[in-house]
């Protein structure tokens, strides 16, 4: 993958503040980071899209963020809460086609934040639940 950023570091071909390493696995420091201490937790072996990814490799990233966030907490970096954001795909904000986990220590205050869509709050009626979930229910079952 010679294009991709996080293969390069991962190549030591980019430099990065790395804070955790194992075999599946690396979390190093967002480079423009949205708070103080904005980790990314990144797969070694090249996934660009969750659909690619390794099971494992998804469940040790899971395992390392958590470590992460609290190690975030005791750190002295301001933490009064974590966030734990994935995009996948460019309509999910997706900006580098390497699969990551950001943690990302939050504070009242800290001006970040996620958008509602117009309308957000309705609830819709339970038949449209129901119908929605049986879709998803039939995929899984398939
Ligand atoms: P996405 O929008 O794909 O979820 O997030 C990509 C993240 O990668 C952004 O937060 C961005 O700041 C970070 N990033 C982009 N290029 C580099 C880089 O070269 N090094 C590091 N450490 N982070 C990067
Ligand atoms: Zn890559």
């Amino acid at each position: 993958m010679d294009d991709c950023i996080f293969c390069g570091i991962f190549a030591g071909r980019l430099p990065a503040s790395m804070v955790y390493r194992d075999e599946r696995c690396a979390a190093f420091m967002d480079i423009r980071p949205v708070t103080p201490g904005h980790l990314l937790v990144v797969p070694v072996r090249h996934a660009a899209y969750l659909a690619e990814l390794d099971a494992e490799d998804g469940a040790q990233l899971f395992r390392v963020a958590q470590r992460l966030a609290a190690a975030l907490r005791q750190s002295g970096v301001r933490c009064e809460g974590v966030n734990l954001f994935l995009a996948d795909g460019e309509a999910a904000g997706q900006e580098v086609y390497h699969v990551h986990l950001h943690v990302l220590p939050r504070f009242r205050g800290d001006g970040f934040g996620l958008r509602f869509p117009p309308g957000y709050g309705h609830r819709p009626p339970r038949p449209e639940l129901d119908e929605i979930a049986g879709r998803i229910k039939g995929v899984l079952s398939a």
